[in-house]
């Protein structure tokens, strides 16, 4: 007789398919063929030459995709979030004081993370659909001198591309770290790091560069790393402390990479692939056709009786539309027929745009405008079989 009190669970003695999808929602996006085979190449030990080879490789393509020189670029090994609490858990001490801009789901976060640590929060606010001021901006530097700025590039709850000119330089007259989360733009609508004078900026691999989830490159700029290694304290998370993770990435300048954890090697090979794509695709062409195929998009809804949530034309996001939910039906019909008789994910609102709109991911290899067609198709079909109340 077994020993054991819990049996082997039927679920897992049969194989399961997972079926092909197309995922226009605002993550992830698919993966290509190129990228999925590098993710199945044979497992390496994490500190092996070629791991480590491998590791430059990642780290010199997230300085093209950011744009900057900076020594500190490494992978954080987890999600978006991962990275958000990298930057954060490393920059901010408590009792410093940050501001935060929320015009969406992700200042909010963000806010919520440095409370956690014991930060004084400071925000400024505007409502979902639009972005701040460099007025503005100053003004709440002024007022509040913060140690740490957080502003999120491309919101993808609300759907706006937030401007970055000039707020860097705001940042640094009043001595503040300036962090931009680009988690939903990186690659597909421009960011220069080092020319936007960017301290800490980070992005996550499964949007424009088409890698499965779990990675999130992140960059560190010298003044960023001046006050994270004069710190008092030690950051309160040591799975993210960036002396440990600075190491790992061989970002510090020892001659010795000392074991921190165990890095995820398959995925670290995806990301390779995705940034080779990125780095032979170039910058600026994969910007150019992430905004050319959102312009044809936005376009072609407005052509069939849909309305943008952004009403500013140069604040929409290149990868992420947002349309305003169509009056009289209920969203969730909507996304759940596309995705029953299209095979298409599109998503609904996210925080403050719940209820209020569609959303609509177009990143990578899926900013196409065959896509858009498939997309308007599904959309007229739908908004002629769901149901419609009088509005
Ligand atoms: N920031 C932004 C702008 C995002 O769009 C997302 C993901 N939707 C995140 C942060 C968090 O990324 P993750 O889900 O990988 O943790």
């Amino acid at each position: 007789m077994s020993s054991l009190s819990v049996p082997p669970p039927q679920c897992l003695l049969k194989s399961f398919t997972v079926p092909h999808r197309y995922l226009f929602g605002p993550g992830p996006s698919n993966v290509p063929p190129r990228i999925l085979t590098a993710g199945s190449q044979p497992m390496l030990g994490h500190l092996h030459a070629e791991t480590i080879e491998i590791m430059d490789h990642i780290k010199s393509g997230v300085q093209y995709a950011f744009q900057t020189q900076n020594r500190m670029t490494l992978v954080v090994s987890g999600p978006g979030h991962a990275a958000m609490e990298c930057a954060i858990f490393n920059s901010v001490e408590p009792g410093d004081c940050v501001l935060v801009a929320v015009n969406g789901i992700w200042g909010e976060r963000a806010a919520e993370i440095a409370g956690r640590i014991g930060a004084k929060v400071n925000t400024i606010w505007t409502s979902a659909g639009r972005y701040f001021g460099n007025d503005e901006i100053e003004q709440a530097l002024s007022k509040y001198k913060p140690v740490l700025f957080f502003l999120t590039h491309g919101e993808s709850s609300t759907g706006v591309v937030h401007p970055i000119d000039g707020i860097g330089q705001l940042c640094h007259k009043y001595d503040c770290l300036f962090l931009v989360d680009s988690v939903a733009a990186m690659g597909g609508s421009p960011i220069y790091m080092d020319k936007q004078d960017i301290d800490i900026m980070y992005t996550g691999s499964q949007k424009v560069l088409n890698v499965p989830p779990g990675t999130a490159p992140i960059s560190f700029s010298e003044r960023a790393c001046n006050k994270i290694f004069s710190r008092k304290t030690k950051p309160v998370s040591y799975f993210l402390d960036l002396s440990w993770l600075g190491n790992y990435w061989g970002c510090d300048g020892k001659p010795a990479r000392v074991y921190h954890h165990t890095g995820p090697v398959s995925s670290l090979y995806s990301l390779r692939e995705g940034l080779a794509i990125l780095a032979e695709t170039g910058l600026e062409n994969s910007w150019k056709r992430h905004k050319d195929v959102a312009e044809y998009f936005h376009a072609s809804l407005e052509k069939i009786g849909l309305k943008l949530f952004v009403e500013e034309k140069k604040a929409r996001l290149p990868t992420v539309t947002t349309i305003v939910a169509p009056p009289g039906y209920d969203w969730r019909e909507i996304t759940g027929y596309i995705m029953k008789n299209h095979n298409i994910e599109i998503s609904g609102g996210l925080g403050p745009s719940v209820g209020m709109v569609l959303r609509v991911g177009l990143m990578g290899c899926n900013s196409n405008k065959t896509y858009v067609d498939m997309i308007l198709e599904a959309l007229t079909d739908a908004l002629k079989h769901c149901h419609k109340s009088k509005v």
